[in-house]
Parts: C-alpha cells; sequence; structure tokens
C-alpha cells in the first residue's frame, strides 16, 4: 500500500495543497505515495482547487497500519486519532517543533518560513523535480494564504522568492488580484457558528490544559453582525465545555492588519492579558499570526 502524505486536522490551504505538492515531490523521487486529508475543503481551498483545477485529497480519519508523511504540522493534537498505530516516515512543517516521534529514523524538512509549500518548493529544487503549472497555482496560494499576501510577521524572504518562482511556473502575473479572490472566498461567513470556529481550529496542550484556538481570517471585521458575534460566543461556550479550559476565536482582519479574540475561559482575564487585550473587545494592531502572536505567548502563560 502506498504510503500517506497527510495533513493536520481542520485542513486549511496549506495542509490540503501541501498533500498534493508534497506527494508530487516524493513521487519525482521514485516513492509511492498518495495524498490525503482529515477533512475536507474549506471554501478558500475549494476555490483554490477549482481556480487551478486540482483534485482534492482523498479523506482519511485512520492511518492504521499505514505508513505515513506529515505535511503542515508536528503536533499528536492535530494527527489522527489513531496515529500511534501508524509508521512515520517524515516531516515537512513550519510552526512550532510537536510532539510526534517516530520507531525508525526520518526524513524531516522543518523551517521557520510563513508556509510549508516554500519548503516543498525548495524540495522540489533540491531533488531537481518539476512542478506542473497547475500544482505552483496551488502552491502560490498556499503561500499567499498562510503569508496573507506577505503581510503577516511570519513571512520570510524564502516565502517571497518561492512565490515569485512559482507565479512564473502558473503564469500568473498578479498575486495581489489572485490574493484578493481566494480572501473574498474565505470571508465566507455562511455557515454554522460551529463550522466557523472548527474551520480552522487547532487544540494545544498548555500545562496540562486543552486551550483550543480557531481563527477567521476576513476582508473585514464588520462582516461579523452583533447577531453572528453572539452565536459565535454561545458557540464557544460550548466548545469550552467539551473538556477545554479555554476556547478562543480570533477574528483577524486582512485589510487593517490587526485581530480582536471571542473566548470562553477557566481564566478570561489571564488569557486577555497574555494577548495584550485590555478588553473583550479591544482591537489588537498588528496581530495576524495564531502560531507567532497568539500560541507563544498563552504558552508562557500556562506552562
Ligand atoms: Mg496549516
Ligand atoms: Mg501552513
Ligand atoms: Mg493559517
Amino acid at each position: 500500500m502506498s504510503a500517506l502524505v497527510l495533513g493536520h486536522k481542520n485542513p486549511d490551504t496549506d495542509s490540503i495543497i501541501s498533500a498534493l505538492s508534497a506527494a508530487n515531490l516524493y513521487r519525482g523521487r521514485g516513492i509511492d505515495v498518495s495524498s490525503a486529508a482529515q477533512g475536507e475543503p474549506a471554501p478558500e481551498t475549494a476555490f483554490v482547487l477549482e481556480r487551478f483545477k486540482l483534485t482534492a485529497p482523498e479523506v482519511v480519519k485512520s492511518v492504521s497500519g499505514r505508513e505515513l508523511y506529515l505535511v503542515d504540522y508536528s503536533d499528536l493534537a492535530q494527527a489522527p486519532d489513531d496515529f500511534k498505530e501508524a509508521k512515520l516516515l517524515g516531516i515537512v512543517d513550519h510552526h512550532k517543533l510537536g510532539d510526534v516521534t517516530s520507531d525508525a529514523p526520518l526524513e524531516c524538512w522543518i523551517q521557520p518560513v510563513g508556509c510549508s509549500n516554500t519548503i516543498i518548493y525548495l524540495m522540489h529544487k533540491y531533488y531537481k523535480v518539476d512542478i506542473p503549472a497547475n500544482l505552483a497555482g496551488g502552491m502560490l496560494c498556499a503561500i499567499l494564504s498562510d503569508t496573507v499576501l506577505f503581510k503577516s510577521p511570519t513571512c520570510t524572504q524564502a516565502d517571497k522568492e518561492a512565490a515569485e518562482a512559482l507565479a512564473k511556473i502558473a503564469g500568473i502575473s498578479d498575486l495581489n488580484a489572485l490574493g484578493m479572490e481566494m480572501f473574498k472566498a474565505k470571508s465566507n461567513l455562511d455557515a454554522s457558528p460551529r463550522d466557523l470556529i472548527f474551520r480552522d481550529f487547532k487544540d494545544f496542550d498548555m500545562g496540562g490544559r486543552k486551550i483550543g484556538i480557531g481563527q477567521l481570517e476576513l476582508i473585514s471585521l464588520d462582516m461579523v453582525s452583533p447577531k453572528l458575534e453572539q452565536e459565535l460566543n454561545a458557540e464557544l461556550g460550548k466548545v469550552k465545555g467539551e473538556g477545554r479550559h479555554s476556547a478562543i476565536l480570533v477574528l483577524t482582519d486582512i485589510m487593517k492588519e490587526g485581530s480582536r479574540v471571542l473566548l470562553c475561559s477557566d481564566d478570561e482575564s489571564a488569557v486577555l492579558k497574555a494577548l495584550g487585550a485590555s478588553s473583550k473587545d479591544a482591537f489588537l494592531p498588528g496581530v495576524m499570526s495564531r502560531k507567532k502572536q497568539v500560541v507563544p505567548p498563552l504558552q508562557q502563560t500556562f506552562k
């Protein structure tokens, strides 16, 4: 059976496209793999797949007995529940080092860049494997998404160079226009409050506490009506009640380049203090990255 190239739970564009692009790379090296995802594409990803005529990876929830390459994560909490019954062959990631481990030596490509697809682009260069034009378009979108059009503090020179090279292969000249089309698709709030919270949601273990953090990146925070905000708050209460210390939803305004948070927590004031928010409604200018600006201060507070 072929090895699975598998992204994280609640897949985003980077994790879905990474499963496709890393599979292209491994196949180019003669490794038998198939792309997989732990869920259906969210609206932004559906737009990207359609725009570049790419096929969504097969949805896989159980990996018992399979060989695995992880893309875009290395945290157990983001892996399938039976991950420990699989054999880990490799990791490509750009997050903090997680808590997965392996029984045998494995291939790791982990770099502090803005997007897993930047690393996968560099791997293609290193192994001299070609990237088809449509796949390059998808990889470009993953970089635009993860770096929020190069505006996120996670963005590096390597991301910009990879995006430029991929745009050339894909025949795309206006990156801003493509990015805005994508973010319009992403700003779709036509879903249940629960689906909105879990669209891009990650659980973290912080000093034995389970802290769940979702993020919605929107073209404007005005899109969130008072009624929707009330519904999201009520649903966060339920999400917290499912065994979590805190359930947090970061609402990010990609045009104004900042965020505000909705939360339900056993220690609301500590969460707000960690994030530098003077009150629940405070707008946090410049806060765009969960991995760099939200998770580390919380981890520091709740270690
Ligand atoms: Mg991701
Ligand atoms: Mg990513
Ligand atoms: Mg993201």
